[in-house]
């Protein structure tokens, strides 16, 4: 199977090498030629457009920022419409608004392309180990077509229900992420205020109900002052930004994930967008005027 693969950023780059290390031959674009080069060298051929990317394969599979770049990189000049052939299958692995799945999807269908959205969770060491956890929204059929392409990347792989219901599910991956990190900062902050090692405090909750994943992942680093993405402030903000477009299309309130942007929309106005999300804890640090470190 030949697959077309565009966008070669923190994950899609060791997603790409995943691929061809399970033999599948692989044409890659990214407007960054290093990225590219990077690929090449593990035995990907480049192309010179998304449009080239996405000529004589069966498969396209894009990892991109953000909904104005899958639109950009799809359906604009030079993209991915303009190269692809009647029967072939888009695989959007990007985290975006299900909406917009939904549109680009539309357009596509218009040429007899089948577009899953099929977002991940579990950030670049996962993405390096194959064990990804991968939600996909679409038709079924295209579904069962990939699925074993998709388990080469991922630990495991979720049919969630029809196209934009695998960005659905990442939003809500996404809001349950937040909270924890934000719960976890409060926490902590507050123990710290009170002369409560916050390193102790962490050892005695997490083999108890408030242990988690999230938990275990994020509190080491932050008891450490390691901010060092991993997963960036600003791209949890534009997730958070797609969760409340959907909740208000749909009249939901989102009380909390309205209350965490907010947050860290504060940390990115100090220069901080870039920081690993688990970093949101310096707004409650800043505000109470503490740092929660191991002593
Ligand atoms: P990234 O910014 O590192 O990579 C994006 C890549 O897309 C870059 O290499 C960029 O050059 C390329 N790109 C942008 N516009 C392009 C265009 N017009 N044509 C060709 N290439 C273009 O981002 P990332 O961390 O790899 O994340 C990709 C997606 O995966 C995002 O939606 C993100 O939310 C999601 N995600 C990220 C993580 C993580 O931990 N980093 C975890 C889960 C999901």
């Amino acid at each position: 199977m030949k697959i077309g693969f565009i966008g070669l950023g923190i994950m899609g780059k060791p997603m790409a090498k995943n691929l061809l290390k399970a033999g599948y031959e692989l044409n890659v674009y990214d407007v960054n030629k290093t990225a590219v080069a990077e690929v090449v060298a593990s035995g990907a051929k480049e192309a010179s457009s998304s449009r080239e990317a996405a000529s004589h394969v069966d498969v396209v599979i894009t990892m991109l920022p953000n909904s104005p770049h899958v639109k950009e990189v799809v359906l604009g000049a030079g993209g991915v419409v303009e190269g692809i052939a009647a029967g072939t299958i888009l695989v959007d692995m990007s985290s975006i608004a299900p909406l917009v799945s939904k549109e680009v999807s539309a357009e596509l269908e218009k040429l007899g392309v089948v577009m899953l959205d099929a977002p991940v969770s579990g950030g670049e060491p996962k993405a390096i180990e194959g064990t990804l956890a991968i939600m996909v929204g679409g038709p079924a059929d295209a579904f069962a077509k990939v699925e074993s392409l998709l388990g080469v990347l991922g630990a495991s792989v979720t049919h969630v229900g029809d196209i934009g219901s695998g960005n659905m599910a990442k939003l809500a991956n996404q809001i349950m992420v937040a909270s924890n990190i934000a719960g976890m900062s409060e926490a902590l902050v507050l123990a710290s205020k009170a002369g409560v090692d916050p390193s102790v405090v962490y050892q005695a909750v997490r083999a108890g109900l408030a242990g988690s994943t999230v938990l275990d992942a994020k509190a080491p680093m932050v008891l450490a002052g390691n901010f060092k993405p991993g997963f960036r402030i600003e791209l949890h903000i534009k997730d958070l930004q797609n969760a409340l477009d959907t909740a208000e299309q749909l009249e939901v309130p989102t009380p909390m994930s309205t209350a965490i942007i907010g947050m860290m929309r504060e940390l990115q106005q100090d220069g901080k967008g870039g920081d690993d999300h688990g970093g949101l804890i310096q707004y409650y640090e800043k505000v109470s005027h503490i740092t929660a470190r191991a002593k």
